[in-house]
């Protein structure tokens, strides 16, 4: 590995600044181990690799400085790998501050590509340099084969000719100067509303080229597509089952509500707690720390810590599960059980499920929550409080 900077290099930026809220848990998504590697090692890897990419430039969110270096570790020390480079509010502002940071290095060819499309096959990186002979821009793209229809949740209010459209990936490359002029014309524009780079090039009337893309190349988005990118990479078959119980019980006391899985139901009492005292939350949670064997809701949670007086209690199942997709896992389903005899469940049984499903990251239809009395036996047939019994199921790398 040479230190001496080449003249007119071609780099690859790679999109990583999101937040990957949408997946819940508390590890961004391009973090998140996949078959026990980090989403983004797996991205990187193949451009490190890359004969024609001379340096490689993360583009990250400022708190994710730790994860990063964790994960770019294996590189450090090396002169591929430029450092971070900390994005904006937006995709376009976090391109546009990477273009910035390695302009001085007067890039020939610039490849942008997203840090969560780990299967990004190397060949397509060379048919997109290939392509900048005769164009200022290439992108990957797939012709849309599915039929394509207008509508909103209620129906479908008509039929758009899908001919002639295709859906963008990344990579997309550019000769630098031209893509990094039009994201400067852009913010001198306020136009802040591009989604791609290949946009940018287009408003500027300039000519981008269509290579094929790859329909293994896709973002990885939601908890399903790291199932099934989990499955592709043999995760699903060479892994292993687990699963986990938990038990809490609170006593009630006065109040007006009680918190159960994540809904406020108005009562005659309220409970006795540090947090908010769901114990249908606090039981789940237990239920997928015990699968991973991963203490319990005490130990990640203190209630010697003032940080969680009244906390609202979804927090706990959401970093339980960000403990599952830390270590390349994915939560199979949760069961959970009430033990109470008043407030009554079932009025509030859906907008729970709800509620633990969006905590945990996993869809409506992998949660399941029951509810029965205790027939006027024991302390809560005496209404002295509620308890909740859950058992987790997951699936490890
Ligand atoms: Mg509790």
């Amino acid at each position: 590995m040479s230190a001496a900077p080449q003249p007119s290099p071609t780099l690859a930026l790679v999109v990583a600044a999101g937040r990957g809220v949408r997946i819940g848990g508390e590890v961004p998504k391009q973090y998140i181990l996949l078959a026990g590697t980090p989403v983004l090692r797996r991205t990187l890897a193949t451009l490190m690799q890359h004969p024609r990419v001379d340096h490689v430039a993360v583009i990250i969110n400022d708190a994710d400085r730790v994860l990063y270096a964790q994960c770019v570790a294996e590189w450090a020390g090396g002169t591929k790998l430029l450092p971070a480079i900390i994005g904006g509010a937006t995709r376009q502002a976090s391109v546009r501050a990477g273009l910035e940071a390695v302009a001085a290095l007067s890039p020939a060819h610039v490849i942008i590509h997203d840090g969560v499309r780990p299967f990004a096959p190397p060949a397509l990186f060379d048919s997109t340099l290939d392509a900048l002979a005769a164009s200022d821009g290439a992108i990957a793209a797939l012709a849309v084969t599915d039929t394509l229809k207008r509508g909103t949740a209620g129906g479908v209010s008509g039929t758009l000719d899908r001919s002639g459209l295709f859906a963008a990936q990344t990579p997309q490359a550019f000769r630098f100067a031209p893509l990094l002029a039009a994201h400067r014309a852009a913010q001198t524009a306020k136009r802040e509303d591009f989604t791609d780079d290949a946009a940018l090039l287009e408003w500027q009337g300039r000519a981008v080229a269509l290579v094929a893309g790859h329909g293994d190349n896709s973002k990885l988005t939601t908890p399903e597509d790291f199932a099934r990118a989990a499955a592709l990479l043999g995760g699903a078959s060479t892994g292993e089952t687990r699963t986990g119980i938990g038990y809490d019980v609170h006593q009630f006391t006065t109040g007006d509500h009680v918190m159960l899985a994540g809904v406020r139901i108005p009562h005659s009492h309220g409970v006795f707690a540090h947090s908010d005292g769901d114990v249908a939350l606090h039981a789940l949670t237990d239920a997928v720390l015990g699968a991973i064997g991963d203490g319990d809701i005490g130990t990640h949670f203190p209630p010697s810590d003032p940080a969680w007086r009244g906390a609202s209690s979804d927090r706990f199942l959401a970093h339980a599960a960000g403990q599952v997709r830390a270590r390349g896992g994915v939560i199979v389903n949760l069961d959970v059980t009430i033990v109470t005899e008043a407030p009554r469940v079932g009025p509030h049984r859906e907008a729970m499920r709800t509620a633990v499903a969006a905590a945990a990251g996993i869809s409506p239809d992998r949660v399941s929550l029951k509810a029965t009395t205790s027939e006027k036996m024991g302390f809560i047939g005496r209404r002295e409080g509620l308890a909740a019994l859950a058992i987790a199921t997951i699936r490890l790398p």
